[in-house]
């Protein structure tokens, strides 16, 4: 049978029919998105014999479903066929090694019982887009592309780039310059012609549909042939639920295109005769880019753009959605519902999976756990129902994300004591229950001893002694002198740093005081007085920026002084500006003349106490290195 008449392209907005040798991406009256309508007459002839035979799940075993020339190449990584994971956790008998039986997990934690993860991580490049390449590039192929362009968050990129290279054809791929770095990188790995560019995704599609018509390039992304591969995601969820629906399945949105993508794979197993009922789609967006759901909300017929998306959730970061129209569609003609949530707990389900299930997600792919608590609430979840959570991406590829989510974890010695003391406090606990509220604010006024020691206890369940109280004490009094409050999080930073750092006794340097002067065209001056070795040193100095100035003034205080030779060999600085109270994280690394070298990290809303702090931490560390050896 020739594919050509089982199947045709129709716009969803202006309903004209679209022929592919004229576009496969939008229609070229209105430049809405294209929807692949099937002869589901014929699609129903051609699927029969070959469907439901045991073959292990796989997009190939789809292969009848899609939109491709009998005699076509097909470009493929074996994507699909990724598991169902009721979330219950394996208890096992720590002794035996053997599984005793099942924890019900988050699904229990949820009271969710039949909660299910769909991890589209494990397909070959980490995220379900996997799939939908298969068919778009095959695609290029059959329609003799001399090359492929594609805009992307950096997921589409590394997909898109992946299978052209398998095609054997020139990839160009646009994406916004913050794209993150694990994207990047595999993007670049699979040869890749990339341009990164100073501007939103919405802007990278663009000039991606742009490069597409002038340089005659096939246009890949989330258009009408994508749909066609990611659609079998339903057919594997109703596989694997032994040929029934799930009473919904949450999705995290974007552009809309899997969302659609999926309720048309449930619509045509239904269509077939293979199930009888159809799931509730919901779908799920981060508030800072809340496309689809706000116009689901507010009962409009597209989605309002987003101009800048604030979200950590970078691969659904999309201002202006491509497919809203089918997205709104599926999620109202199921019955379902769209639904945002913010970042924060975002967070939290991504280390909930990962703690509680061990699977390791990108934000985005964490969206539609985030999303449970909040839509019980709302009572659209029975507990009796089976719900599907689509986790679309690895959380490999975005480390930094989960890296922010956490403290970095602490440097020491190599040395046993080091790890003695990091048992003997917990320090691992601190980290951990520093996490939560972490923007809680504790104090405004210097608070007294005993009060300090019960937060702490309160707070990190961790006891400290007198000396250590009075050292936090110390710094908060500091904190607050610059006019800052002390949120939770700064004081798991104190904390940390006393239980870990040098005991007090070891500090042999310490800065005092120090003075700013800062004048139009002059460079800025700093006086600083410190504690060496218990005796006090002043100096002065002017630098290039404030921070400089006042390194340089210790360096010149110690230089008589101290034996140390040391050396400033990296200086960074990063920023957590989320909210009004802005941290500063300064991270330096000091060497001295033996090449002894120590990485010093320090946190502080102010810059020049973060630095100060920094330096102190490294040159102790160093002073006492050179001691030993
Ligand atoms: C692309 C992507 C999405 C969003 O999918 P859309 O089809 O754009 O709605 C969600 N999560 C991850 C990890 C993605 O890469
Ligand atoms: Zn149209």
């Amino acid at each position: 049978m020739n594919n050509t008449n089982i199947y045709q392209l129709r716009c969803v907005g202006c309903q004209k029919i679209v022929s592919e040798t004229n576009s496969v991406s939008r229609c070229n009256f209105c430049g809405e998105a294209l929807d692949v309508e099937w002869d589901f007459m014929q699609l129903k002839k051609r699927v029969k014999k070959e469907f439901r035979k045991a073959a292990p799940l796989s997009v190939k075993k789809y292969l009848s479903f899609f939109p491709l020339h009998k005699n076509s190449k097909i470009i493929s990584l074996n994507e699909g066929g990724t598991p169902l994971i009721p979330l219950k956790k394996l208890v096992l008998d720590t002794d035996r090694g053997l599984a005793l039986g099942h924890d019900r997990g988050l699904g229990k934690k949820l009271q969710q019982p039949k909660l299910f993860l769909k991890n589209e991580g494990m397909n070959p490049t980490g995220v379900f887009k996997d799939r939908g390449s298969l068919v778009e590039i095959s695609k290029a192929l059959e329609l003799k592309a001399r090359a492929v362009v594609c805009a992307s968050t950096g997921n589409m990129a590394a997909s898109v780039a992946a299978y052209s290279a398998l095609a054997g054809l020139p990839c160009y791929v646009l994406i916004p310059e913050n794209t993150p770095l694990g994207k990047l990188a595999q993007t670049i790995s699979y040869g890749a012609r990339v341009l990164s560019i100073r501007g939103t995704y919405a802007d990278c599609c663009e000039l991606a549909e742009k490069m597409a018509a002038k340089y005659n390039f096939y246009l890949a992304g989330d258009y009408v042939f994508r749909s066609e591969g990611q659609k079998t995601i339903a057919f594997e969820i109703i596989e694997q639920l032994d040929f029934t629906s799930p009473d919904a399945v949450i999705v995290p949105v974007g552009c809309g295109t899997n969302l659609a993508a999926i309720w048309k794979g449930f619509l045509e197993f239904k269509k077939l005769g293979f199930i009888k009922k159809l799931p509730k789609i919901i779908g799920v967006q981060p508030a800072g880019c809340s496309t689809i759901v706000a116009a689901f909300t507010k009962k409009l017929k597209k989605a309002p753009f987003v101009a800048h998306p604030q979200t950590i959730c970078s691969a659904v970061g999309i201002g202006r959605p491509l497919d809203d129209l089918k997205a709104l569609e599926a999620i109202r003609k199921s019955g379902g519902i769209g639904i945002s949530v913010a970042d924060s707990e975002v967070v939290r389900a991504q280390l909930d999976l990962g703690e509680q299930e061990a699977i390791f997600v990108e934000p985005s792919a964490a969206l539609p756990l985030a999303a449970i608590r909040e839509l019980k609430k709302k009572r659209l979840l029975k507990k009796t129902d089976t719900v599907v959570l689509i986790a679309t991406g690895t959380g490999l590829k975005d480390s930094k994300s989960a890296l922010d989510a956490h403290p970095a974890p602490p440097s020491v010695e190599p040395e046993m004591g080091e790890i003695d003391r990091f048992l003997k406090y917990k320090l691992y606990a601190i980290r951990s229950a520093g996490f939560s509220e972490r923007r809680k604010i504790l104090f405004r006024a210097t608070p007294p001893l005993p009060k300090l020691k019960n937060i702490i206890k309160k707070e990190f369940s961790a006891d400290l002694k007198e000396s250590h109280l009075a050292e936090i004490r110390l710094a908060i009094e500091t904190f607050l002198a610059k006019g800052k409050v002390v949120a939770k999080a700064d004081l798991q930073s104190l904390v940390e740093e006393v239980l870990s750092d040098l005991t007090h006794e070891a500090r042999v340097m310490r800065v005092r005081d120090y003075k700013l002067k800062i004048q139009r065209k002059e460079r800025p001056y700093a006086e600083v007085e410190i504690e060496f070795l218990g005796k006090k040193l002043r100096a002065n100095s002017r630098g290039v920026g404030p921070v400089d100035a006042v390194i340089s003034a210790i360096r010149k205080a110690l230089k008589n002084k101290s034996p140390l030779r040391e050396n400033l060999v990296n200086f960074e600085v990063f920023v957590d500006a989320d909210g009004v109270d802005a941290t500063t994280e300064v991270k330096m690394e000091l060497e001295d003349s033996q090449k002894n070298s120590v990485v010093a990290i320090a946190n502080s809303p102010d810059i020049i106490t973060a630095s100060i702090a920094a330096f102190e931490k490294g040159y102790n560390i160093l002073y006492w290195k050179g001691e030993k050896g």
